[in-house]
């Protein structure tokens, strides 16, 4: 399928969280990625939601690159069957640069803090003009509503301005996700790795 993105990130837990919803989410995200032809960029574990997406979209016939900080890779013991290429970075601030320089658009599924921080900084980035890649939250469960909550206050009170809803868009289904990745126009402007 021709596509204007090449790469997509996906910030998820390292965790599988409670229920199956979230799992089977991460699944069908991997598997329509890889469907898709877009190449998933990920933080290189074999566990939680994290493993699920890649070991879906390698079933598939996707390409995967996993990028983790050495110390996290008995934490987060990237797939026994390995991936199309894991690259070990010195720490978790080359780990977030390099996703972003890997990847055309960043789709954050369910996680913990982890996966906020990586959402938020994207956003942050994007806020600062250093990018216009699309970025996507999945509202699975209803795991995006506190954050959207969280983000309209900032705009009640002043903290954030009104533009700050169009950093990001929200899909309700891994399908409504991959849709808008289609759509997407592939970014023109990203910042140089050594002003983020
Ligand atoms: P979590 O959502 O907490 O399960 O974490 C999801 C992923 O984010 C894991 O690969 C964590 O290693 C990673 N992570 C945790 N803290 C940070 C951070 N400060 N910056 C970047 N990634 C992080």
């Amino acid at each position: 399928m021709s596509h204007p993105l090449r790469s997509v990130a996906v910030f998820c837990g390292s965790r599988t969280g409670h229920g199956t919803a979230h799992v089977a989410a991460a699944r069908a995200l991997g598997t329509g990625l890889a469907r898709q032809g877009l190449r998933l960029v990920y933080g290189g574990g074999g566990v939680g939601l994290m493993g699920e997406v890649a070991k879906a979209a390698l079933a598939a016939g996707g390409e995967v690159h996993g990028v983790i900080p050495g110390f996290l890779l008995h934490a987060e013991r990237p797939p026994p069957s390995g991936m199309t290429t894991l690259e070990v970075v010195p720490s978790m601030h080359a780990r977030k640069t390099r996703m972003f320089e890997l990847s055309d658009a960043f789709v954050a599924l369910s996680g913990g803090l982890g996966t906020i921080d990586e959402l938020v900084e994207i956003l942050t980035w994007r806020q600062l003009g250093l990018h216009d890649k699309p970025v996507l939250a999945l509202d699975i469960e209803g795991w995006a509503q506190p954050f959207m909550a969280l983000v309209e206050a900032m705009i009640r009170q002043g903290f954030v301005s009104e533009s700050g809803r169009r950093l990001f868009q929200l899909a309700g289904t891994v399908e409504q996700a991959l849709a808008l990745l289609r759509a997407a126009p592939l970014p023109d402007s990203a910042a140089p790795a050594a002003r983020l």
